[in-house]
């Protein structure tokens, strides 16, 4: 099996499993329980893990939350800043987001909209979507550039007096562009907005530097980046403005400083850790090759196939994400039919079986069943490429 599809989840790194085992094995003590030796050495393999995620994004331990996944880190950040700001500060209730946002940042935000959230996302498809209840906020969604990107002047244009949360994906999972978050991140600062960005498809994939960003907020997912499923994080700056200005996620004990209570999966949290130790150790690294690979791919997919056409910013995108559309060919069918060995994608794993909205909103809405997505990983190199041509 030729596995392309690194961007809907990676396979686990052999250093990050050997890190997990002992924790569903022997070391099984809750990390909030007492203090005997069992429960004090989950809590330290809780810590150290918050540790080295840390220090992945420069940040401090104190500033990390683990959640089950980015899907949680996103609903947490955009759920509990607007209801915070709402309820308690009175400070706004106007949120700004993009028209290519993860699902698990764009539906949330057409819940607090007011929209009726189906069950059945199908039944939805081709509707004018308008506000059914009123939940007490206002959302909008920007447009974005021909590459997917949100420009400044779209941001600044749409900020009112009672914008209370900018939430901006940092690089799109279907075709790799990166937002210019420094700069987006900065006029919310100076507007003194909070600002949040999902970042699950970046980390590992270019240098996060929580000092060099103004954002407030950042989601992250160990699965794309070489750890275990359901583990997530969010990145909480701190000093924060008001001692606190998120509402809890999951109400109940003391884990995770109250925001997300519930016994920790000890040993997931441990793999993120490691995975992001991996991450930080390999970084430069990983970026070369899969800048490397990425090009002598392209140059073979147009060599065979003229009229192919890359998707999003060739200069400014996730290394290693080639979204494209291939004229003529019927995604699901091509994929079904030609790649029984091989991995690769229709577009966002959230989305599969819909036309991709992302697509669309560049301008690609009448060929979006050509789109085809490859990511690659560390492990890929040109046989996988070479096979995948064939
Ligand atoms: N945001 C982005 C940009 C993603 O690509 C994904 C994964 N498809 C998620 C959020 C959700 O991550 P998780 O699977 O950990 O919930």
């Amino acid at each position: 099996m030729i596995y392309l599809d690194n961007s809907s989840t990676t396979k686990i790194d052999p250093e990050v499993l050997e890190a997990m085992l002992p924790y569903l094995q022997d070391e099984y003590g809750n990390p909030s329980s007492s203090h005997y030796t069992l429960a004090k050495n989950a809590k330290r393999a809780v810590e150290e893990a918050r540790e080295k995620l840390a220090s992945l994004i420069n940040a401090k331990s104190e500033e990390i939350i683990f959640t089950a996944g980015a899907s949680e880190s996103n609903n947490f950040v955009i759920k509990g800043v607007s209801d915070y700001k709402k309820m308690y500060e009175k400070s706004g209730n106007h949120i700004i987001t993009s028209k290519v946002e993860h699902k698990s940042v764009l539906q949330v935000c057409r819940f607090l909209n007011g929209e009726i959230y189906m069950n059945n996302e199908k039944k939805r498809l081709g509707k004018i979507i308008t506000p059914q209840v009123d939940r007490g906020y206002e959302v909008d969604f920007l447009d974005v550039n021909e590459y997917g990107q949100v420009t400044l002047d779209t941001l600044e244009s749409t900020i009112k007096d009672n914008t209370s949360l900018i939430s901006l994906i940092w690089g799109n999972n279907e075709i790799g562009s990166l937002n210019d978050i420094a700069t987006l991140s900065k006029l919310a600062k100076q507007r003194n907005i909070t600002f949040h960005s999902d970042a699950t498809q970046v980390l590992g994939k270019l240098t996060i530097d929580v000092d060099k960003i103004s954002a407030d907020y950042l989601s992250f997912s160990a699965h794309k980046l070489y750890g275990p499923k359901g583990v997530g994080a969010v990145y909480m700056r701190k000093p924060k403005r008001t001692p606190v200005d998120i509402t809890s996620l999951i109400h109940g004990g003391y884990q995770e400083n109250f925001y997300r209570a519930g016994t920790h999966a000890v040993h997931n949290i441990v793999g993120f850790g490691k995975a992001a130790e991996i991450a930080k150790r390999d970084l430069a690294k990983n970026i070369e090759k899969l800048e490397k690979l990425e090009l002598q791919a392209k140059e073979m997919i147009k060599a065979k196939y003229p009229n192919v056409e890359f998707l999003g910013d060739p200069n400014n995108h996730i290394p290693g994400l080639i979204g494209m559309i291939i004229p003529g060919i019927v995604n699901e069918m091509f994929i079904k039919e030609r790649c029984e060995d091989l991995a690769i994608s229709a577009g966002s794993a959230c989305g599969i079986g819909e036309p991709s909205y992302v697509i669309n909103e560049i301008g690609y809405g009448n060929v979006s069943s050509s789109f085809v997505r490859l990511s690659l990983c560390k492990h890929n190199n040109m046989n996988d490429i070479h096979i995948l041509l064939k």
